[in-house]
């Protein structure tokens, strides 16, 4: 299977599915002759599992989810970018970002320096935050990918790999180098018309990271088992011949396994994960998230974001006076990146999931696949909001010039970050699954449109 073409759904390839399965991989497992499935994470359909070409994908026929994904690149390959990664993250993180004269006064900082200033400040919600999607939770996930892609190399899984790879699955999300990689340009063209200014060797640094982490996200714990899978180190999901009522996916890594809608919640088979048909409380969890992300958004566009202390005077400014500011700098292209992220994501992200919330009752195949794609993109866009709040930390450790200029952060950075993190995790207990209960999955022609 090559391209993006769509997988038949269980129901109708009944016949045709032993010459779908991998014969190798039924070898490889040494476990019986079933099937293998695969279940759809957006619409739950189960697929009868079939090999996909190096460099190929493999796309739910119902509602157009890529299922399978495989890379042309090898386990050596994606070891030698993990460890490089982890070397250019000592360098992005241990060298100076930027050098800032002025008056005679020089301050060299880097992000984790900016993390210390920003907790010496007293503003320890904004640093504890900052630091851990900006520091903690990229390195956690390098040193868990590395190990665990040595583990792989080793054809032996050892019992930690279940906990690493639940912790590498919670903690994929919540890692933005990217973002952060945006801000310190960001930062960077807000001083450069103000003081003399070096970019220092983080900043290429980071720039190299940036790339490198892009690539290695294709990598996430879902695609380590699959990993796994491909080499026979781990049980493989097979057709029990259950209903599709009483089988149940994991969420982490994928497998497929009976489940009972009397007992409810169970461990993972493989990755001891807890397994759940759809999410428990959904719609009362959404809705909490919602709420609150949108009653702390309230303060996170009315205080001040930083306020800035010189000889001149004091002054302050919000998101949007930020915007203005960067506007007037004549950087409208930085000034335009900073409004979509700072404020058309966030409310796009309120909007879609409140819209996502009131249309569960939508019918039809094209309405939820709609809406699947509306999901899609709150899942994507989820992280770019943090941006203006790794300025404000960068900005504050930049132009720390005591008794001469000073950058202070204000309290909406640490409102705005907990906008970004309530959404975040209402789009998480969001249920995709949940819409398409309401009909049968059908396959669809305008998949291939795609
Ligand atoms: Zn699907
Ligand atoms: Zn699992």
């Amino acid at each position: 299977m090559s391209g993006s073409e769509p997988y038949a759904g269980l129901g109708q390839v009944a016949e045709a599915r032993a010459a779908h399965v991998s014969s190798q991989a039924l070898v490889a497992s040494g476990q019986s002759h079933a099937p293998l499935v695969l279940a759809c994470k957006h619409c739950d359909t189960l697929h009868v599992d079939v090999e996909v070409e190096p460099g190929g994908m493999a796309l739910c026929d119902c509602c157009g989810y890529v299922l399978r994904r495989r890379s042309r690149f090898t386990l050596s390959f994606w070891s030698a970018l993990t460890a490089a990664a982890l070397i250019v993250f000592g360098i992005a993180n241990l060298f100076p970002l930027v050098e800032l004269s002025l008056l005679g006064k020089t301050v060299s900082t880097n992000f984790v320096g900016a993390l210390w200033t920003t907790w010496a400040s007293g503003h320890f919600l904004l640093s504890a935050m900052t630091g851990m999607v900006g520091f903690w939770f990229p390195l956690t996930q390098l040193c868990f990918l590395f190990w665990a892609l040595g583990c792989l190399r080793r054809g032996d899984l050892p019992h930690d790999f279940r906990a690493a790879m639940r912790i590498y699955h919670f903690v994929g999300p919540w890692s933005m180098v990217p973002v952060l990689m945006l801000a310190i340009i960001v930062s960077i063209v807000k001083f450069a018309g103000m003081a003399n200014l070096d970019p220092g060797t983080g900043v290429w640094a980071f720039c190299v990271l940036t790339f490198m982490l892009t690539a290695l996200s294709r990598l996430d714990a879902e695609r380590m088992w699959q990993l796994a899978e491909e080499r026979g180190l781990v049980i493989l999901s097979r057709d029990s011949g259950l209903p599709a009522e009483r089988m149940a996916a994991c969420h982490a890594c994928g497998y497929v396994q009976p489940w009972d809608p009397e007992v409810g919640p169970c461990a993972c088979e493989r990755c001891g994960m807890t397994v759940r048909k759809r999410h428990e409380d959904m719609s009362s969890r959404v809705w909490a998230l919602l709420i609150a992300a949108a009653v702390v958004y309230i303060p996170a566009n009315v205080l001040p974001m930083m306020e800035i202390r010189t000889l001149l005077g004091n002054s302050a400014h919000t998101i949007l006076g930020g915007v203005i500011e960067l506007w007037q700098l004549g950087s409208w292209d930085l000034a335009i990146i900073v409004f979509v992220a700072s404020v058309v994501v966030p409310i796009t992200k309120l909007v879609a999931l409140t819209v996502l919330m009131c249309a569960r009752k939508w019918k039809g195949n094209r309405s939820q696949r709609q809406r699947t794609r509306l999901y899609e993109l709150v899942e994507y866009i989820g992280q770019w909001s943090m941006l203006d709040v790794f300025v404000v930390v960068l900005m504050a450790a930049m132009a720390n010039f005591p008794g001469v200029s000073q950058i202070i952060a204000g309290p909406a950075a640490a409102s705005f970050g907990m906008v970004v993190v309530l959404t975040m995790l209402a789009a998480m207990s969001y249920d995709p699954r949940t819409g398409w209960d309401r009909q049968p999955r059908t396959p669809s022609d305008e998949i291939d449109e795609r």
